[in-house]
């Protein structure tokens, strides 16, 4: 009853030329019932809406800001990208918590914003390392959530995305297993069912950590994960296409 996504997260990689190739062959390969997307640096979303305007593949981009407009020289508003057509923003991704500095709370605001603007936020959640081995997985993952649920509510997250990353999985190559995904997914799934069990039951969570073309088929058959978002081989045509198809 839930689509699957598949998500692509470009980060900083990119240009006119080699996004070109890489949006046609997305749009023109994508097959299956999965729903597509494509988050692409800010400078390229006009690019990647004259290729994927009208086509099944949406696209979005990797942050937004807390601000609706103003003096916040460099930041990007969620009305501006509703403006280029995005469908998602993701926010609190890892590398912007770790190297950004986006607290719980800006994450929460972020996807306020997002959703204000008719946006559908992508919220990534997950623990590092320490934290795995700590055993405090759940701890913090729900801690991340309650933020957004403090501040939005549970009805928002019927407009809404979650994408469960643990920080250790992200570009080593090294994944979470299809258990290890599923238990952290069951528990996202379970916070959510606290406080609406028909908004638990319609939320797509996404794995996202090294999911590749040979994992990603066993990782989207468990029964908690709805799809993927997909760093590093969302920049290889075929692998996207590939992961896309497994979903
Ligand atoms: C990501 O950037 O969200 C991600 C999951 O990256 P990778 O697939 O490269 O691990």
């Amino acid at each position: 009853m839930r689509t699957k996504l598949v998500a692509g997260n470009w980060k900083m990689h990119g240009s006119l030329a080699t996004n070109l190739g890489l949006l046609h062959a997305v749009r023109d390969g994508v097959k299956g019932p999965a729903e597509v997307a494509v988050c692409v640096p800010y400078p390229y979303l006009a690019q990647a809406r004259a290729v994927l305007d009208g086509s099944g593949v949406a696209w979005g981009a990797q942050d937004v800001s807390e601000h609706a407009q103003g003096a916040w020289t460099g930041e990007v508003s969620a009305a501006m990208l509703a403006d280029f057509g995005c469908r998602y923003a993701l926010v609190g991704h890892s590398e912007r918590r770790s190297f950004f500095g986006d607290t719980d709370a800006v994450v929460a605001a972020k996807f306020a914003a997002a959703l204000k603007a008719g946006l559908t936020p992508v919220l990534c959640v997950g623990e590092s390392l320490a934290e795995r081995e700590a055993g405090v997985t759940g701890e913090v993952v729900t801690r991340q959530i309650d933020a957004v649920l403090a501040n939005s509510g549970v009805a928002a997250f019927a407009n809404a995305v979650v994408a469960y990353e643990p920080v250790w999985a992200i570009g080593t190559g090294r994944t979470a297993s299809p258990a290890q995904a599923q238990e952290v997914h069951a528990l996202i799934r379970a916070r959510f069912a606290r406080d609406s069990a028909d908004v638990a039951a319609g939320l797509r969570i996404l794995y996202g950590g090294s999911v590749k073309a040979n994992n990603a088929a066993e990782l989207f058959g468990q029964i908690d994960i709805d799809g993927g978002l997909i760093g590093g081989a969302s920049l290889v045509a075929a692998d996207f296409l590939a992961i896309c198809s497994a979903a």
